[in-house]
């Protein structure tokens, strides 16, 4: 199959290409490498017996992608290029509606003859549920608390809406919302990890923290309603993400319209998270206690029983162990990241 990759420079967008890649699939990867990387490019094309093409263009260009869909002509879309930090978003709203909704836009136009559309999503859509509602169930309310789970909610409703208009057309198309709870870890291979400009998850940089990378880790918020004051989210490693979208693809028929959390169905406090970190290195966390950032919600983790049942997807790595030492190996062996562009 023919697959677009937007973002594919990036965190997940570069491990979605690699497993694209290895399941024998030809894939147009695109990224303007604001905070993608093109070294994670370079590798994947090594092992890609020419079946891995990039081209440097943005979401927000829209003739751009016009041209770069046109010529590959995709079967299948993924579509991971969106700017992700809550709080950035909350100072920058208006950069975050240009790119994540507008730049959306302008893809689905340029793609309009695909049959599969994956759309990475957010849990960040159901801002922080009420207490009978977690585990979140897809059913639970969409309600976000930023500006950057709006963006994500308005992608689904465009998606659900061109899904619809695409079938009274008579050309039915196939379209997926993936929900992810928090992403981390890194490939099990060794060759792709993650490497933000600026860094702001909790696990990397926890993980800079104990490696003396960093003076301190600052945790934003200790009087949360949570067993601990600090705030619980469910930590889902990038492998097992996209294996979710690789069963959504899979799934995928014209007309059907799926939508999944992708999540481990365990939560984590702050705490916690800072503690696994300290094992794995073997090094203390050095913290600092901090104010809440806004537009966090106290307590986020999934009820990922839908995807399970309908697809059979379910996290292999359900400890946060096992996700934290992925990620660390890959920063511990790179130092500084990735090869800057
Ligand atoms: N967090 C923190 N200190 C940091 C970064 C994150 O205490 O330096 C907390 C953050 O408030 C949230 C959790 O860690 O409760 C996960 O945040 P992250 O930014 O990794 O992912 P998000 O939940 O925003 O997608």
């Amino acid at each position: 199959m023919r697959c677009l990759v937007t973002g594919g420079a990036g965190f997940i967008g570069s491990h979605a290409v690699q497993r694209l890649l290895r399941d024998g699939h030809e894939v147009l990867a695109i990224d303007d490498l604001s905070r993608g990387h093109a070294e994670a490019i370079d590798l994947l094309r090594q092992d890609a017996g020419g079946r891995l093409s990039f081209e440097r263009v943005s979401i927000q260009d829209h003739d751009g992608l016009v041209n770069a869909a046109g010529a590959f002509a995709p079967q299948a879309v993924m579509h991971f290029a969106a700017l992700a930090y809550v709080g950035e978003s909350v100072q920058q709203p208006g950069r975050y509606y240009a790119v994540n909704v507008a730049g959306m836009l302008n893809l689905m136009h340029a793609c309009a003859d695909v049959e599969k559309f994956v759309f990475s999503s957010s849990c960040a859509t159901y801002g922080q549920p009420p207490a009978e509602l977690i585990p979140v169930p897809e059913t639970c309310p969409q309600a976000p608390m930023s500006p950057y789970g709006r963006t994500k909610l308005i992608g689904e409703w465009m998606l659900r809406d061109c899904a619809r208009a695409m079938e009274l057309g008579g050309r039915p198309v196939g379209v997926a919302m993936l929900r992810y709870f928090n992403v981390a870890g890194a490939d099990r291979s060794g060759l792709l990890g993650e490497d933000h400009e600026p860094e702001t998850h909790l696990i990397p940089l926890a993980i800079d923290a104990a490696l003396g990378r960093r003076d301190s880790l600052t945790i934003f918020g200790t009087d949360y309603p949570t067993t601990d004051g600090t705030c619980v989210r469910d930590y889902v490693h990038v492998e097992d993400l996209v294996d979710a979208h690789v069963a959504a693809l899979d799934a995928l028929k014209p007309g059907r319209v799926l939508a999944y959390n992708v999540g481990s169905g365990r939560g984590y406090s702050v705490r916690e998270v800072i503690d696994t970190v300290g094992q794995v290195v073997g090094s203390v966390v050095p913290t600092v206690e901090g104010a809440r950032r806004e537009g966090d919600p106290p307590s986020l983790f999934a009820d990922p029983s839908k995807i399970r049942r309908e697809l059979g997807w379910k996290a292999r790595a359900g400890d946060l162990r096992e996700i934290v030492a992925d990620a660390a190996s890959w920063r511990t062996s790179h130092p500084g990241g990735y090869a800057q562009c």
